[in-house]
């Protein structure tokens, strides 16, 4: 019986993020991207709010003994088979009926629709949402179990972990409109990679280093060591989190500039900036994000370990090859003013380096 609880336990949560999503009051805003009509997309963003209610109720729960706070530990295994059903499910039903666009194997992975939203919904902020409380919850529950198998000696370093995690999730959720502007937003379309990667693939893979600690005691490191990753974690958010809000206010208010002055290069129709964070690499974002989760990694503990590695070097794979078409895509689009900024700017991502 708690085995099939633990399979549904991800339909459950998913189903409440969407109800919830539906209800719970929202800011509404313009996205970036367009309409076949050329007119912007409208968003309800309530993603924080969701994320909250959602807390709150799961730790009610564990709270009046009605769930073991490390329940999703205990049926993890029921529970990504049951999210990856889901997720190819979900594939299914979004790309089927829809017009193909390439073959058919190729859609289901890349997906035809754009941008689809159903009433107040919009299916890649949906997705977008379950995924990040699927996540969190799965860190939380991961953690927990450490800290309730060995109660004599917690693990500084999983407290660490855990909230750095439960920051990354909040803080993608307080700055969900910046998000808006992203990559996956005006160049993705949805299919198996962008639905069942984040139905199944970000909750569960994310939080990879947990599937090998969390039922092993605490690795007694140095406090050192859980400091140091805080500080390389928050370094690595300063890059991310600072080129992405410069880009997203230099985008909506460009007369304000953010933390820098907005210096820039035109041709007729078109700007790029050249300063701050965009004047030191064309992705320093990407860097950040990559160093953020080093700092995940080495907070458990283990860094001989290689299990928790596969987190930062999956960032590697993805973001170096998404670097390249992102450039190939700015090269269409910008021409000759991109070959200026690539001129003024010569590094792709890591200053000096590459
Ligand atoms: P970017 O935010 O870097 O967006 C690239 C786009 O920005 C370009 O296509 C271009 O779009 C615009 N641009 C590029 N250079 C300039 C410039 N100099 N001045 C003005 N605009 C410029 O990439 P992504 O959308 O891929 O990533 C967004 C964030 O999401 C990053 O921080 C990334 O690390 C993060 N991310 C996180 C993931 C996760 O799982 N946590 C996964 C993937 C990404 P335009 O044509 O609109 O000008």
């Amino acid at each position: 019986m708690t085995a099939i609880a633990g399979f549904f336990a991800p339909w459950l949560v998913y189903a409440l993020v969407i109800a919830l999503q539906l209800v719970v009051p929202a800011r509404r805003v313009d996205g970036y991207v367009r309409d076949g009509a050329g007119n912007r997309l409208h968003y309800r963003l309530n993603g924080l709010r969701v994320f909250a209610v959602i807390l709150a109720l799961y730790f009610t729960a564990c709270q009046l003994g009605w769930l073991a706070r490390d329940f999703l530990w205990t049926y993890r295994f029921e529970s990504l088979a049951g999210a990856c059903t889901l997720g190819l499910v979900f594939t299914a039903a979004i790309v089927v009926g829809a017009p193909p666009v390439r073959g058919t194997v190729a859609d289901l992975f890349f997906g035809r629709r754009f941008n689809p939203q159903y009433g107040p919904l919009d299916a890649k902020m949906s997705l977008y949402l379950v995924g990040a409380v699927m996540l969190a919850l799965n860190v939380i529950s991961f953690a927990s179990h450490q800290a309730l198998a060995f109660p004599a000696a917690p693990s500084w370093g999983m407290f660490a972990y855990a909230g750095m995690f439960l920051f990354f999730v909040g803080e993608y959720l307080f700055f969900e409109e910046v998000h808006l502007y992203t990559y996956d937003f005006f160049a993705e379309r949805v299919g198996f990679k962008l639905g069942w990667g984040c139905i199944t693939f970000y909750p569960y893979f994310y939080c990879v280093g947990l599937w090998s600690e969390a039922d092993r005691p605490s690795p007694e490191s140095p406090i050192a060591l859980p400091i140091v990753a805080v500080v390389v974690f928050v370094a690595g958010w300063v890059l991310s989190r600072g080129a992405n809000l410069q880009k997203f206010f230099f985008k909506t208010r460009p007369e304000r500039g953010f933390v820098f002055a907005p210096e820039t290069i035109r041709d007729g129709g078109h700007a790029l900036l050249v300063s701050g964070f965009w004047g030191v690499s064309r992705h320093i974002n990407y860097l950040g994000e990559i160093v953020m989760a080093i700092g995940l990694t080495l907070a458990l503990g283990r860094p001989l370990d290689p299990i928790p590695w596969l987190y930062p070097l999956y960032y590697i794979a993805l973001l170096f090859p998404r670097q390249a078409d992102d450039d190939r895509r700015c090269a269409v689009k910008y021409g000759a003013l991109w070959t200026e900024y690539c001129r003024r700017v010569r590094y792709r991502i890591i200053p000096k380096i590459y």
